[in-house]
């Protein structure tokens, strides 16, 4: 059984044997939810999770919440009296963050491509633009012209370093992110004659790292990069948003982010930032850090099915409301997420290998292959640990026209 225990995360709750969320056994919550599929975010959880943050980051970290990795109105409403800001990356993004009692000052927006009315929207809205080109810069002065509104703008930096051992790097070497840094002293000197409102830096390299020296790396060349960059630019530089990076465990033998190690390092950096940017907010954006241990994907056994001698668990869910847990989301090497029989999770019964499948007509759809598990049986439910980020909004959710999943916050 020991074998099965090993497989939950640290951060998982179990009582008589089942899995706890929100402070409800999985039966109770199934129950409540009405039907399976579901997806299940945990409020304590989230609230403990920001509380560690502040207690490792340096008081004058501003903490932002990227609302792509889970834009749950529920989750992101919570959120709004916990982080400082929200980062969002689309004007759909934008609508739901609008919509909470966060200040439009402390939202920006990211990403590639915004189009001439989301720019319009941003502006009107009083909300910081991450210019992610030239292009853009030229687009958002001509929106704010229109309007009788200065913009808001940042300029987004593609750095001329990468965040290393990074689960998606997102800078370094050519990007269609953000300005390259070598661009950047140029375009800053054009926007001095501009009818514009210059806030500051966006810096963002990387995703899912499990490495503090790493992290730790990132932010002192992007501090460094920043320190450079506001001597070109056109007013003193009120933001830096300095990234994120910080990852979450998933798999065997990863061990969780050293937070502290991060806090730390980042204390012993800050006194030179200040004295080189003294009014300037310093953000640190963190999106899969906050929700991802957060939430967990359950589903329900509808067939046990043996073929050949491999067991086969046929669930009523799969890669269509989980595509990441599937394998088929940025990763390489096909890995299996935590998966356990949640209402019977150290089954009386000698723990079987089986595989996590869901009805889609394809091999892709597994959501756990070969893994130790408890026996499970027809109607029992599967629950899919670490799932709180990057869950249902990137999943293929059309892909066979079955039914979506229901999300609840408990
Ligand atoms: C995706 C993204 C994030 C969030 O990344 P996580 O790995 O979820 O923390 C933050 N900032 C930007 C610009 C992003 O594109």
């Amino acid at each position: 059984m020991s074998s099965i225990r090993h497989t939950a995360p640290l951060s998982c709750a179990i009582s008589d044997n089942q899995l706890v969320i929100g402070g409800f056994p999985i039966t109770r919550l199934t129950e409540r939810v009405g039907r399976t599929p579901f997806y299940a975010y945990d409020r304590a959880l989230i609230s403990a999770r920001i509380a560690q943050l502040r207690q490792a980051m340096p008081d004058q970290i501003h903490l932002h919440y990227a609302i792509k990795a889970n834009p749950m109105p529920a989750v992101v409403q919570h959120l709004a009296g916990l982080v400082d800001g929200f980062d969002v990356a689309s004007g759909g993004e934008l609508k739901t963050v609008l919509d909470t009692p966060m200040p439009p000052n402390q939202i920006s927006f990211a990403g590639p491509a915004k189009s001439p009315i989301e720019l319009r929207q941003a502006i009107a809205a009083g909300i910081v633009i991450n210019l992610e080109s030239e292009r853009e810069l030229l687009a958002a002065v001509q929106a704010g012209e229109a309007l009788g509104i200065r913009p808001k703008v940042a300029v987004r930096v593609n750095p001329d370093f990468e965040l290393k051992s990074s689960g998606m790097k997102m800078s370094g070497g050519p990007k269609q992110f953000g300005i390259d840094a070598e661009q950047v002293p140029a375009v800053l000197g054009r926007m001095k004659t501009m009818d514009l409102e210059f806030i500051g830096f966006h810096i963002f390299s990387g995703s899912q790292n499990l490495r503090a020296e790493a992290i730790s790396e990132a932010q002192e060349k992007t501090l460094e990069l920043a320190m450079r960059l506001a001597l070109e630019a056109p007013a003193p530089v009120r933001a830096l948003n300095l990234g994120g990076g910080f990852g979450i465990p998933y798999f065997p033998g990863e061990q969780p982010l050293d937070l502290a190690a991060v806090g730390a390092r980042l204390s012993e950096l800050l006194p030179a930032a200040r004295h080189a940017l003294p009014d300037t907010e310093l953000i640190i954006e963190l999106g899969r850090f906050i929700i991802g241990e957060a939430g967990v994907y359950v589903c329900r056994v509808v067939e046990r099915k043996l073929s050949r001698g491999q067991v086969f668990l046929v669930t009523d869910g799969g890669l269509h409301h989980h595509l990441a847990a599937s394998g088929n989301f940025g990763q390489v090497i096909r890995k299996n997420y935590p998966v356990l029989v949640a209402n019977r999770v150290e089954s009386g019964d000698e723990p079987e290998t089986a595989s996590v499948v869901g009805p889609l007509c394809t091999p892709l759809d597994l959501l756990a292959d070969k893994m130790l598990l408890g026996h499970a049986r027809e109607g029992d439910l599967i629950a899919v640990m670490q799932s709180g980020a990057y869950g249902l909004t990137a999943s293929p959710t059309a892909f066979l026209g079955h039914p979506p999943p229901v999300e609840v916050l408990v």
